[in-house]
């Protein structure tokens, strides 16, 4: 067994590092204050590169793997998660494109998702259901030059910035009363006739993330816009999903080092009984276990990013890796605020945003429970449950 990186990802770790150290830390409390999506400090990671770390040399990428891309992630997100979920959807949207798409399509959009210069997304989510996926009540219906979509998703990242092109949009295309509903994926450009995005959420986190709802009133695509296959779109859909999940676990880690971090120097500076925080022991505890939480969720992050790479990741690896890195996230988050006592708690101590941010990690992209049900599933219990 090798826990080592090699001495490429070290470099590509470090380089992203530093932009983040340099470019985003410095803004990330201004930016979850504005709560406007920082559209140039995105195109800095593209002109860097890092948006292109996953994808393939023909459509501009580096041509790296699943754990280079995940390095980076966490770099951004030891700076800022609202940046780092942000890039990260933008990525999966990417590569869900890159791995069933027609060759127009990627030709077509891919180019500008990896150069940083373009958001995707992925609208899965509706107003009546989120985790019941079968649920979902967007429609498209054939008509004479391909399809009419009608309905509503909720919550959906990256739809409505100014550089936002495309939205990976799920929409039932099974006949009405079907005994199994059938999806397809449709990829549909910003701008297409009956396609709008609402006003954005006002939200606890993920601020400067763009988070809205988006319509479908008659929203008319052609063949060339289905991805895949007719009535496979669940399927590749969850594909986008596993994908983001071993993403945001790295977003949750991140988030958990810089929580970490933040203690541990906050913990040797502030003076207390005599001597700092650090001296007494319930403090070295408390921050001893944030230590033991973040190296533990590291190893599982990395694996599932590392397996992914390999083709050998199942869906308990991958599950897992969300499951306890985001969980851990909240725990490292709460941890910190308690080390930093009274000023955890205002709004200008970096730390209150790490908690605010990581909040919905244990919900979005199948929330703790689905993930619990995947895993328990994996061990051969009887789930019922569809996903
Ligand atoms: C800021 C933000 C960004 C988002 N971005 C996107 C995006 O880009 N694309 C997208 O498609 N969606 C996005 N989402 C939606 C997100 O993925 C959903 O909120 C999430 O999947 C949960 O769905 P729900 O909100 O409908 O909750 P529900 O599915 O209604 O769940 C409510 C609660 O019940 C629990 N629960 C549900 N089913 C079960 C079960 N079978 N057993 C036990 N417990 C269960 C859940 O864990 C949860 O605690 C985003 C959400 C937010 C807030």
């Amino acid at each position: 067994m090798d826990f080592e990186l090699t001495p490429d990802q070290r470099r590509l770790q470090e380089l992203v590092a530093d932009f983040a150290r340099r470019e985003i830390e410095p803004h990330a409390e201004r930016m979850d204050r504005d709560g406007v999506f920082p559209t140039a400090l995105f195109r800095q990671l593209g002109e860097l590169g890092i948006t292109a770390i996953p994808f393939a040399p023909e459509y501009g990428g580096m041509g790296l793997g699943t754990l280079e891309m995940a390095l980076a992630i966490e770099q951004i997100a030891i700076a800022d998660q609202s940046l780092a979920v942000t890039t990260m959807v933008s990525i999966a949207t990417g590569l869900i494109l890159q791995r069933f798409g027609s060759e127009e399509q990627k030709a077509r959009w891919l180019p500008d998702l990896v150069k940083g210069q373009a958001l995707g997304a992925l609208a899965g989510t509706e107003p009546q259901a989120g985790s019941d996926t079968a649920s979902f009540t967007t429609r498209a219906t054939p008509v004479a030059d391909g399809w009419a979509i009608n309905g509503q998703k909720a919550y959906i990242t990256n739809a409505g910035t100014e550089i936002s092109t495309i939205a990976l949009t799920l929409a039932a295309t099974s006949e009405p009363g079907a005994d199994r509903k059938s999806f397809t994926l449709f990829v549909v450009p910003r701008g297409t006739p009956g396609y709008s995005q609402g006003e954005p959420y006002r939200k606890m986190g993920w601020r400067s993330s763009d988070t809205r709802p988006l319509y479908y009133d008659d929203c008319r695509v052609g063949e060339d816009a289905i991805l895949g296959k007719v009535n496979e779109g669940r399927h590749l859909l969850h594909k986008g999903y596993q994908q983001a999940r071993v993403f945001l676990a790295h977003c949750s880690l991140g988030l958990a080092e810089a929580s970490l971090r933040r203690s541990v120097a906050y913990a040797n500076e502030r003076k207390a009984f005599g001597g700092t925080l650090g001296k007494l022991q319930m403090i070295q505890e408390m921050v001893a276990q944030m230590a033991v939480k973040v190296d533990a969720a590291r190893l599982l992050a990395y694996r599932a990013a590392w397996m992914g790479d390999q083709g050998t990741a199942t869906i308990r690896e991958l599950a897992m890796a969300k499951y306890y890195c985001t969980e851990i996230g909240s725990q490292v988050a709460d941890a910190a605020i308690q080390v930093h006592g009274g000023w955890g708690f205002m709004d200008d101590c970096a730390v209150s945003r790490y908690y605010r941010d990581n909040r919905i990690c244990t919900i979005g992209d199948g929330s703790s429970q689905i993930q619990q049900l995947l895993i328990a599933r994996s061990l051969g219990l009887d789930v019922r449950f569809e996903g």
